[in-house]
């Protein structure tokens, strides 16, 4: 019996749209055996997902995991952590900082939209967010709420996708300090979604082999949705760059293109980033005693 193990997943803590308790009872409902949380630059939803589910003994193993926002020449990539120490000061104070630089990205942009003539939109996006980060979805809500965009996506073409009218450019970290913060808390860095970022494989191939020398050791080589060439494309890519091979769905919201945990089986010839994981092995131990 394969385990069912899902290593990307966001809450309310950054802009997914369940609370960490739901996403648990949404993990379990799915028969998920492994999750990492992986909210935008925090790991705040992570002890309370923890706690939710020893309260009410659910059986998930829950991964400590974040996704990093980083600028590498011009592109924005996500980096994912897993395993870190959440309760290092020095780690907490650095995403304190990249949170608090994502506040003032929302401030710009929503600067740049009542120059346009849309005005508060950052109070409404505050709302939007419950108090939380405020990410670029969160203000397309907000301009599809007041009906000034048709639809989410039309927020992104007109005013808040890259070069757009009310794009301001965010001042993220590098991808060498991503994994330098993720290393020295004691993790593992991971490249999230490398077929996303619309670049060739020559930028591809540039990308992993910089992560591997700053000490990234692996990237996402699945989705749910991939097309089969673009899962030949990465696997090529990992083997020859020397990264693991991790997968996750990138939940959000429930919902028919993004549910948890499906559809992420990986190709057996690149190793997977938790083969030697104790939660993924003791996870195997107990099904295979029940079993
Ligand atoms: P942020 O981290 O605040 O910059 O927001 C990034 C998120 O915005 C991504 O994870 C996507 O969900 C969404 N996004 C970015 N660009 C687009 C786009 N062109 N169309 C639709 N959604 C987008
Ligand atoms: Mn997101
Ligand atoms: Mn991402
Ligand atoms: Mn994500």
């Amino acid at each position: 019996m394969s385990l069912i193990i899902d290593l990307h997943s966001h809450t309310t803590h950054s802009d997914g749209a369940l609370s960490p308790q739901e996403l648990v009872m949404r993990a379990q409902q799915m028969q998920i055996d492994v999750l990492a949380i992986t909210d935008h630059d925090t790991v705040s939803a992570i002890s309370v997902a923890k706690e939710f589910a020893q309260k009410n003994d659910i059986k998930l193993e829950i991964v400590t995991g974040v996704e990093l926002s980083t600028s590498w020449h011009g592109f924005d990539i996500h980096i994912l952590g897993y395993n870190m120490d959440i309760d290092d000061p020095v780690l907490l104070k650095r995403l304190a900082a990249q949170l608090q630089e994502r506040d003032e990205r929302a401030k710009r942009i929503c600067d740049k939209l009542a120059k346009c003539g849309i005005e508060n939109v950052y109070e409404d996006a505050l709302n939007h967010a419950n108090g939380a980060q405020i990410s670029r979805n969160h203000i397309a809500n907000v301009l599809v709420d007041r009906q000034v965009c048709a639809t989410h996506q039309l927020a992104f073409s007109k005013y808040l996708g890259k070069g757009k009218r009310a794009y301001a450019t965010p001042k993220w970290i590098t991808i060498q300090t991503a994994v330098e913060w993720i290393t020295q808390a004691g993790g593992q860095a991971v490249i999230a979604h490398p077929s996303h970022y619309d670049m060739s494989t020559k930028w591809l191939r540039r990308l992993t082999t910089e992560f591997k020398a700053a000490g990234g050791v692996a990237m996402e080589v699945t989705h749910p949705n991939m097309q089969k060439q673009t899962k030949s494309l990465l696997l090529e890519v990992a083997l020859s760059s020397e990264l693991l091979g991790s997968a996750g769905s990138d939940f959000h919201a429930p919902g028919r293109w993004t549910e948890l945990g499906r559809r992420l089986d990986i190709s057996e010839q690149v190793k997977p980033i938790w083969h030697n994981w104790p939660v993924v092995l003791n996870h195997h131990k107990i099904h295979q005693r029940i079993a």
